[in-house]
């Protein structure tokens, strides 16, 4: 170990300092201080987050969009300001093309039910590749179900890469839309969307990116990568559950029917016809996750003042340096090694099951996960039923992973 130079990580951004920022990671685990790396699945809250909340509960909370009292209209500011706060981050033009849901699940289900009931009919296709969340399969397995359309896969390498070939062979006057993820939850791999983006385009297909694991871990330039939706989770940039960001292109949206119905999102009601509000909505049918959505705000404000150029930069260190590590360990095979990868590593131990192994760096006070990951035909292709898998984010540091290294060690001897 240590061919990383230690100096220069810290220098660059240092995790020792940000981890104080985040209360829980100051507990402790088996009386074990944490090493918590399971930032894949949620990160955790700065206290800056935390108390921004309380602040909203003990001072100003009301229902947004209604009163005329200052109450709710402060509530109205806050929450709308999140809308900006957005799409600054992801440098989107147009703040109405913003829509607040309740996470990437429910986003990706809105678009497929809004989108889907829309466009797609019997004999049309849709095209996800072999490394979705099922979050971006069921949805529209669900809708080709309804409608009879069909579900074209995008297959992936050995090494967890996207076959490019094959996408361009799957893509044709069928295709109403393709849904990527940026990044693999579980494989890490980070995906050429730009390019997939462009290639989609030259074919009039429009692009749904699943960003659950790419807008917390680098910098997102949406008129860059020209999708037409991305979507991300409050819970995993250092936001609050409960709360998530679809970003779609107008031109869509528009022209895309409601997923709900109910108050907040009409223009006027009769019982003859309801006619509907405008974008962003039309989309945010009901009270939403208020609290939840200034808290995201207060996340994406600190992710920012750290820098998300410097995030991914610390995280691709945590990972080369933490790959290079557990591949000296006899009989460890890392699923994923992809040349450009995200902060996420899983892996199999011969001999021993994943849920062993994530029961037994529990007991040394290391938060991994071990399962299927939500993405279970990453493991078909992998011939794996699980996998354990560590995922790392600003506030994880080098000693975080000495520890990880060397509890996956002592699991081993204790099978072995
Ligand atoms: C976590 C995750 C999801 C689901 O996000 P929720 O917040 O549970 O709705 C979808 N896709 C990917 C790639 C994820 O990592």
């Amino acid at each position: 170990m240590g061919k990383i130079d230690r100096e220069v990580v810290t220098v660059d951004l240092d995790a020792e300092s940000i981890k104080k920022d985040f209360p829980i990671l100051s507990n402790s685990e088996n009386n074990k201080s944490l090493v918590y790396l399971d930032s894949g699945a949620s990160a955790q809250m700065p206290r800056l987050v935390i108390d921004r909340i309380n602040h909203y509960h003990q001072h100003e909370h009301a229902n947004i969009h209604r009163g005329v009292y200052d109450l709710s209209e402060q509530a109205t500011i806050s929450y709308e300001s999140v809308r900006s706060t957005v799409a600054r981050f992801l440098n989107v033009a147009d703040t109405s093309e913003v829509i607040f849901t309740k996470g990437t699940t429910h986003a990706i289900n809105l678009v497929a039910h809004a989108f889907g009931r829309t466009f797609v009919r019997a004999g049309d296709e849709i095209v996800i590749s072999h490394m979705e969340h099922h979050s971006n399969i069921v949805p529209w397995q669900q809708l080709c179900e309804e409608v009879g359309a069909t579900l074209k896969i995008i297959p992936i390498s050995d090494i967890g890469e996207l076959d490019m070939e094959a996408y361009g062979r799957l893509l044709s006057e069928r295709t109403k839309i393709v849904a990527v993820t940026h990044v693999s939850n579980v494989l890490g791999t980070i995906n050429p969307i730009k390019e997939m983006v462009a290639l989609a385009h030259s074919k009039d297909i429009p692009v749904l990116v699943d960003g659950a694991q790419g807008a917390p871990h680098m910098k997102v330039d949406i008129q860059d990568l020209d999708c037409d939706f991305y979507i991300f989770s409050g819970h995993k940039v250092c936001g609050p559950t409960g709360i998530g960001i679809l970003y779609g292109k107008r031109n869509w949206l528009e022209r895309m029917n409601p997923y709900e119905g109910g108050g907040d999102m009409i223009l006027s009601v009769t019982f003859e016809k309801t006619t509907y509000a405008e974008i962003p909505a039309k989309f945010e049918a009901g009270t939403p996750p208020i609290a939840s959505a200034i808290g995201l705000g207060e996340a994406i404000k600190y992710l920012e003042a750290i820098g998300l150029e410097r995030i991914e930069k610390h995280e691709k260190v945590l990972t080369r340096y933490a790959t290079e590590a557990l591949t000296e360990i006899n009989g460890l095979t890392v699923y994923g090694t992809a040349p450009n990868k995200a902060g996420v590593i899983s892996f199999g131990v011969k001999g021993v099951h994943p849920h062993d192994m994530g029961t037994l760096l529990s007991d040394d006070g290391v938060a991994v996960r071990a399962g299927h990951h939500c993405a279970q035909p990453v493991m078909q292709r992998f011939k794996v039923p699980a996998t354990t898998r560590a995922s790392f984010y600003l506030y994880n540091t080098l000693e975080d992973i000495d520890r990880l290294v060397s509890s996956v060690r002592n699991a081993k001897k204790i099978f072995s």
